[in-house]
């Protein structure tokens, strides 16, 4: 017998076994794990198939060691799905399956819960111990105690401390055939017993609820466009009750950022269920027991980021992908895939319902919903708030500036605090000063490693950069003129400085990932923030998602212009997204918020759209300047980059692999090679080919061939390179 494998490295393609030489009995099912010697090392592989003939020389056929599982690890729909990835992300099987699994798996720990234990059969259940009690007093207490624990059971240590000799009391008991041997369920944490009732739902959440329950039990992709402040989690909270009620599992997706405890509290009281968490911030041994605990059907509930989508779910019945525009479900390295648009696939093949929420949503899901492929449900108003924030903008070139803060910012700011509000000002850059500058002759602080500017961090006394984490002291005088330099440019540093000065009286807090390095500090810092301490909270896009500041009447978008001439057709978007993201923080309570967006390009016109109409018509004008230009979704991408010592190895590479390419038919555009936009990283030069399709599937049949060959190019060997289907950032 063949065994067909998929083995975790980068080679593209499979491996062929012998049946190993004890096997006897039927074909093992796909998905099985198999125990394989691969060079000198023993590795865990997933069966993909058993081919009746291979094209491997019989000299060099290898025999398995071992079938780890009686049935299959990864079942059959979501082999299919991952095999699906794998093709259409071009990436290998191998590292494809590695990613869906806990690593614990791929090392050999076993499927179900590792601990076994003792529990009733049916004649024990019916025995009464005190008949034995007299006899044999041990098996008695053994009785009563596991009569407690029907039908879960006990592990053999928790019945130790009942007596002296456990072990020939259980035999006994075993011989009986009062008690057998069980697998224990994954230690979850204690369930709280009764839900908590949650808040009435409004008439927009009600028709949300019942138009996506019309849909258990098929394919619909719902996109849930509400506000920020409009009560989407409520949605979901009421849908995972359904998919409770009905026997059946939900798996909620939250982008990287926003899985903070308070969401995590907030399922488990309101749902009363046991839920099992996945995001990378678990060990081996906890992903495993999540991984159990789904897979046993023992959790209701998964809630995780982006790698849970891969979550297996036998009674799966909903899904749900909170923040659908988040960029955190495009995974950035290895294997590419999007945890969004995979979920959608999931969905559609096990047919359940899939809701996509956001305030923002991607123009991608947008367009499917105007083409008529999603649902729409909207909640338009905030739940117990009706006024929107009004968004306002400032002129920067006709108002004095002081550190990054305007005149008509300080003045609201003053108003707001005088009347007991809080303020919020948002800033995508952290540290001091974007870099040290010498205004004599132009000299700016430079990584020596990337094309990029050192970031002055004055709290640290360093220069750091924050692409590849060098850092060194900063320059006190120029080092080509002597000249004195200076800050330039404000990070949010800086501005928690200004703050001080400019109101002593009001507490400060500074929110951004070099305050919030250590365990629990953001937590503590957030806390802060709620409990009214702080009364200017000064952060990043940190600050920005699925944090409740109820206090908050202004905010303040300190520089929106790094978004508008961004590099990426999807600059404006994100502009979009982020301020409101922002904005949604203002007014959340019963107070209505104000926000001040300050930039220098006041007559933009999609941000001059945005703040003036609000999200969607604004989206429709980006939509129609993404068909205007054939940007995504009105094409599909995919993005060949390269990178190494040298300039000019990833060119090289880059233009061989162009010439591998079949020329500009079915409408198939080839850009490049050229420059990454930041051609230095880390000491790596980095170029890119991208390559532009009028149609996904004709993008798919030239990859399909292409990037085998590209692979096999002797130039390949020179570089590290990669290839990015759908890719989110150009660069
Ligand atoms: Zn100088
Ligand atoms: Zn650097």
């Amino acid at each position: 017998m063949l065994l067909r494998v998929a083995v975790n490295t980068p080679l593209r393609r499979c491996f062929d076994y012998l049946a190993p030489a004890d096997h006897r009995g039927s074909a093992p099912l796909p998905g099985t794990r198999i125990s394989v010697p691969f060079g000198h090392r023993r590795e865990v592989a997933i069966l993909l198939e058993t081919p009746a003939r291979t094209d491997a020389p019989p000299a060099k056929l290898r025999r398995a060691h071992a079938i780890l599982d009686a049935t299959p690890i990864i079942p059959a729909d979501m082999l299919s799905l991952l095999r699906w990835a794998s093709e259409y992300y071009r990436h290998p099987i191998g590292e494809v399956l590695a990613a869906a699994l806990p690593a614990a798996l791929r090392h050999g720990a076993s499927p179900a819960g590792g601990r076994t234990g003792w529990r009733l059969t049916a004649p024990g259940r019916a025995a009464d111990p005190d008949t034995i009690a007299a006899r044999a007093p041990l098996q008695a207490r053994m009785l009563t105690a596991l009569g407690r624990c029907d039908p879960t059971g006990l592990a053999g240590e928790e019945l130790r401390g009942l007596g002296a000799s456990v072990r020939p009391a259980l035999r006994a008991l075993q011989a009986k055939g009062l008690i057998e041997a069980c697998s224990l369920p994954s230690s979850l944490p204690e369930v709280i017993r009764s839900a908590e009732p949650g808040p009435e739902l409004t008439a927009a959440q009600r028709e949300a609820v019942a138009a996506i329950r019309a849909d258990f039990g098929s394919f619909m992709a719902f996109l849930l466009f509400g506000v920020t402040g409009s009560g989407k989690t409520e949605v979901y909270l009421e849908l995972a009750r359904e998919a409770l009620a009905r026997g059946l599992q939900a798996l909620v997706l939250v982008p990287e950022i926003g899985l903070t405890p308070q969401l995590v509290r907030r399922f488990e009281r309101r749902l009363a269920t046991p839920l099992a968490l996945m995001h990378s911030g678990l060990g081996d041994r906890e992903r495993l027991e999540s991984w159990r605990a789904a897979r046993s059907g023992q959790a209701r509930v998964v809630l995780g980021t982006r790698s849970a989508v891969f979550a297996p779910l036998p009674e799966a019945g909903l899904i749900v992908v909170d923040e659908e525009h988040d960029t955190s479900y495009k995974q950035q390295d290895g294997f590419k895939y999007s945890a969004r648009d995979l979920a959608v696939l999931r969905a559609r093949r096990e047919r359940i319902p899939i809701v996509l929420g956001s305030a923002t949503p991607s123009l991608e899901t947008l367009h499917n919903v105007y083409r008529g492929r999603y649902r729409r449900l909207d909640l338009p108003e905030r739940a117990g708030c009706a006024n929107q924030p009004r968004i306002e903008i400032v002129d920067l070139r006709h108002h004095a500036v002081q550190e990054g803060i305007s005149t008509p910012l300080v003045l609201r700011i003053q108003g707001h605090l005088e009347r007991g509000g809080q303020v919020l000002l948002y800033l995508n850059r952290r540290g001091f000063a974007p870099t040290l500058f010498c205004s004599e002759c132009g000299w700016i602080a430079n990584c020596l490693r990337c094309d990029a500017h050192l970031t002055l961090h004055r709290s640290s006394h360093q220069l750091r950069c924050h692409h590849c984490g060098a850092a060194r002291p900063p320059e006190t005088a120029c080092p080509a003129c002597g000249c004195e330099v200076h800050p330039v440019g404000e990070g949010t540093q800086r501005i928690e400085d200004a703050l001080a000065r400019l109101f002593p009286a009001a507490p400060a807090l500074r929110i951004d990932r070099d305050t919030t390095q250590r365990r629990g500090q953001i937590e503590a810092k957030l806390e802060a923030a709620r409990r009214g301490e702080a009364r200017i909270l000064v952060g990043t896009q940190m600050l920005t998602k699925g944090h409740d500041f109820p206090e908050v009447s202004l905010v303040g978008i300190l520089n929106a212009d790094q978004g508008l001439f961004g590099t990426d057709f999807r600059s404006s978007e994100r502009l979009a997204q982020t301020i409101l993201q922002v904005a949604g923080r203002a007014g959340r309570a019963e107070r209505p918020g104000e926000v001040l967006v300050q930039t220098l390009y006041p007559e933009h016109p999609l941000l001059r759209k945005l703040v003036t109409e609000g999200y969607e018509p604004f989206a429709r004008a980006a939509l129609e300047e993404r068909r205007a230009t054939s940007w995504p979704p009105f094409s599909h991408l995919a993005l060949l980059r390269a990178e190494a010592p040298t300039r000019q190895a990833p060119l090289d590479f880059l233009e061989r692999a162009r010439g591998l390419a079949p020329g500009a038919a079915n409408g198939i555009a080839l850009l490049g090679p050229a420059p990454a936009p930041m051609e230095r990283r880390a000491g790596r030069f980095r170029a890119q080919l991208l390559i532009q399709a009028a149609a996904r599937a004709s993008l798919q049949r030239l990859l399909s061939d292409w990037v085998g060959q590209v692979a096999l190019l002797p130039e390949a060997r020179r570089v590290r390179w990669s290839i990015d289907v759908d890719p989110v950032e150009l660069f």
